[in-house]
């Protein structure tokens, strides 16, 4: 899907790990990589993203380890 569908469904801004430095989300997509604000895991809700699911993403903390075809 596009990033721009993604961002909508994303649902980094309700994860406890989440803070918000007006970054766009959807991080499992992002380039570049990885949030510069975000250093503390927390918890990650990308298991039960509808994206993660409809992409066959496989990973968490996009925003710390970096996006899917990083972590791969
Ligand atoms: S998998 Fe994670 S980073 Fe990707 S869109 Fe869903 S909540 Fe956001
Ligand atoms: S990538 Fe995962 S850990 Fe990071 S903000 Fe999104 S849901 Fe939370």
């Amino acid at each position: 899907m596009e990033r721009s569908e993604a961002v909508k469904l994303c649902m980094c801004r309700q994860c406890p790990t989440y803070i918000d430095c007006r970054e766009e989300i959807s991080f499992c997509m992002a380039v570049p990589s990885k949030s510069t604000c975000i250093k503390k895991e927390a918890g990650c809700l990308c298991p039960g993203c509808p994206v993660q699911e409809q992409e066959g993403f496989m990973h968490v903390y996009y925003c710390i380890r970096g996006n899917e075809q990083e972590q791969r």
